[in-house]
């Protein structure tokens, strides 16, 4: 069989070694390790994963409170904006985000920023029971800064409009 380049190599644990340090399992080029079945993280470092979602929680808030409408063309999160005006309660006044959707928007987000997706089940041959993925990036918070610029500019303040 011949080698091919795109085939990650797998460590004894089954983890994929990563293809920026080489080393198996949580280094630093971890952008994430999600169980995308149960919607968790389990990598070492959630801090840029959870202050993205923070950061989309407030961009989202004006939208939710105010019934105004995402008109740009990503449907994911269209999709993330429809269901937290869905689920807003003004009693509780907090931002409901659609984990599957994001999830799901993160995977995509950070392959079109370079990083590097690969599903677990690929890799390991374990028969995860969950769906799981682990995301590679040379430089992490780089692509987390992407994404945020990213939403800032897909989610502007309606009111400044
Ligand atoms: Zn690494």
């Amino acid at each position: 069989m011949e080698d091919c380049l795109d085939e990650p190599e797998a460590s004894e644990e089954g983890m994929p070694l990563c293809p920026h340090c080489g080393e198996p399992g949580d280094c630093d080029h971890v952008l994430v390790l999600l169980d995308r079945t149960y919607n968790e993280c389990f990598n070492r470092d959630t801090s840029g994963v959870d202050s993205l979602r923070y950061h989309l929680e407030g961009l989202l808030r004006p939208y939710v409170t105010e019934g105004f409408l995402y008109t740009g063309k990503d449907k994911l999160l269209a999709g993330i904006v429809r269901h937290a005006g869905r689920n807003y309660l003004p009693t509780e006044d907090s931002v409901d985000i659609d984990l599957d959707i994001f999830h799901d928007w993160l995977l995509e987000q950070a392959a079109s920023y370079g990083a590097r997706v690969i599903d677990l089940d690929d890799v390991s041959g374990m028969g995860y029971t969950s769906k799981m993925y682990v995301v590679y990036a040379e430089d992490v918070y780089a692509v987390f800064e992407k994404m945020e610029t990213y939403i800032d500019e897909e989610l502007p303040d309606p009111e400044e409009k």
